[in-house]
């Protein structure tokens, strides 16, 4: 016998019974997305690495070693699976004008990949929902894009949920920045990790971003960026702090906020838990005024988060909350050659009606028919015999509450089972 094949380490099927919880989010998304006025964006999947090179940066996590990257044999092109979708996004507004128009509200969803060691909450294959608002100055869309957030946990019954906000002010004060956090690194050399010393020169901010637990002093202690920050990116945060306060949005500041991703500046936020262990961050996002202009279009302002969707389910579920499964309605079982005509048209019919339906397909008594319209979890048989298919009518028989069998004409039962599949 052949070795069995399995999925690829980090890369899960989601299955049926699960799929209450994707469907719910989903249509969730859609809802929430449209309350608010964005529009959906389809990028590929596979880009030119290049893209991902030029906007993530080459001096980060995703690029130097999370990246899914291969030639394509055909023609020698380096070609990268999606590890997030803001480039992707901006690429595709770029390549078909879409900011001549004005500027764009849009979202994505679908999975990114990252080379990433797999655990709890951690994938190579995950998922995330991302919302970009292009060609806005802010802070009123920061705003908008945080406030919408809470607005979708709260549909989600997610609570215990923490934002944390700050700023990465423009791109002189950091630079100005820079220099004092290479002056101070370099006076603690000998405490800093090998990642830290690498990137010492070419990227101290992201070393504030260390996991290294024995790093955390050092961490603590470094110069802060707010004060370092310019005049006009100081009144951007504050501005944007008292819409939060205003609209009722509780936050944190946390001044060693630094993204994973280089393109960031001024606002930048996180979304935590304490629920789901290591993993606690669900939505991250923030500014990235200079993005545009990076990868070759005219610049244009821009804001935006994405969140990791499989954490946002983990955290619905420990949150309690509760999604029923979906239900087929009807479990339709027939025997005999008239029989089988009038339950091809039976199912047709109730269909067009709204109604779900199973046909049940190959041989089997009603006996039989009738175990796997139970197993199916249908909340009601329908039975045809060559004796009902002869005058037009079905049987049928509740099977998850009391009730006896009836026989009726398919106008009536399409009344009656959805006056009693709706409850
Ligand atoms: P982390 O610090 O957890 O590695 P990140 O900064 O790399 O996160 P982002 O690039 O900001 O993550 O992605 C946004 C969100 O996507 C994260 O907040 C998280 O919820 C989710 N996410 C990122 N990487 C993974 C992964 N490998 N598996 C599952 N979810 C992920
Ligand atoms: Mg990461």
């Amino acid at each position: 016998m052949p070795r069995t094949i399995q999925a690829i380490r980090g890369m899960n099927d989601i299955l049926p019974d699960e799929i209450h919880l994707w469907e719910f989010f989903e249509q969730t998304v859609l809802e929430w997305m449209k309350a608010f006025g964005y529009r959906n964006i389809r990028m590929p999947i596979v880009e030119q690495t290049d893209l991902f090179v030029r906007s993530i940066g080459a001096v980060t996590d995703i690029v130097e070693k999370e990246m899914y990257s291969f030639l394509d044999n055909l023609n020698d092109d380096s070609l990268t699976l999606r590890p997030e979708g803001t480039a992707s996004c901006v690429r595709a507004v770029l390549e078909h004008n879409l900011l001549y128009t004005g500027p764009q509200r849009l979202y994505y969803s679908g999975p990114m990949f990252r080379h990433e060691r797999p655990q709890k909450g951690r994938y190579r294959q995950f998922h995330q929902v991302g919302v970009e608002a292009l060609g806005y100055v802010g802070p009123d869309i920061d705003a908008e894009l945080i406030i919408m957030c809470a607005e979708l946990w709260k549909k989600l019954g997610i609570s215990d949920v923490c934002l944390e906000i700050g700023t990465l002010g423009s791109t002189e004060s950091r630079a100005l920045h820079r220099e004092r956090l290479i002056g101070y690194l370099e006076r603690h050399i000998g405490r800093l990790d090998d990642d830290a010393c690498r990137r010492l020169h070419s990227n101290p901010l992201r070393i504030l971003d260390s996991k290294n637990s024995e790093m955390r002093e050092i961490i603590e202690g470094a110069p802060r960026l707010l004060d370092d920050l310019d005049e006009d990116s100081l009144a951007h945060f504050e501005q944007l702090q008292g819409i939060l306060r205003d609209q009722g949005v509780d936050f944190e500041i946390n001044p060693k906020l630094v993204r994973g991703l280089d393109y960031y500046n001024r606002t930048v936020f996180e979304w935590t838990t304490g629920s789901l262990g290591a993993q606690g961050t669900i939505c991250a996002g923030g500014r990235y005024d200079g993005l545009v202009e990076q990868i070759g279009g005219k610049a244009a302002p821009a804001c935006g988060f994405a969140m990791g969707v499989e954490r946002v389910l983990a955290l619905m579920v420990k949150c309690g909350e509760e999604v029923s499964r979906s239900v087929t309605d009807v479990y339709v079982i027939h025997q005999g050659k008239a029989a089988d005509a009038f339950a091809w048209k039976t199912v047709r019919h109730l269909r067009n009606a709204g109604i779900t339906a199973i046909l049940h397909c190959g041989d089997g008594s009603f006996k039989v028919q009738m175990k796997k319209a139970d197993a199916s979890g249908a909340r009601f048989a329908i039975i045809i015999g060559d004796d009902e298919a002869q005058v037009d009518e079905i049987s049928i028989k509740p099977l998850r509450e009391a009730g006896d069998q009836v026989r009726v004409g398919l106008t009536e039962a399409v009344d009656m089972l959805k006056v009693r599949s709706i409850i």
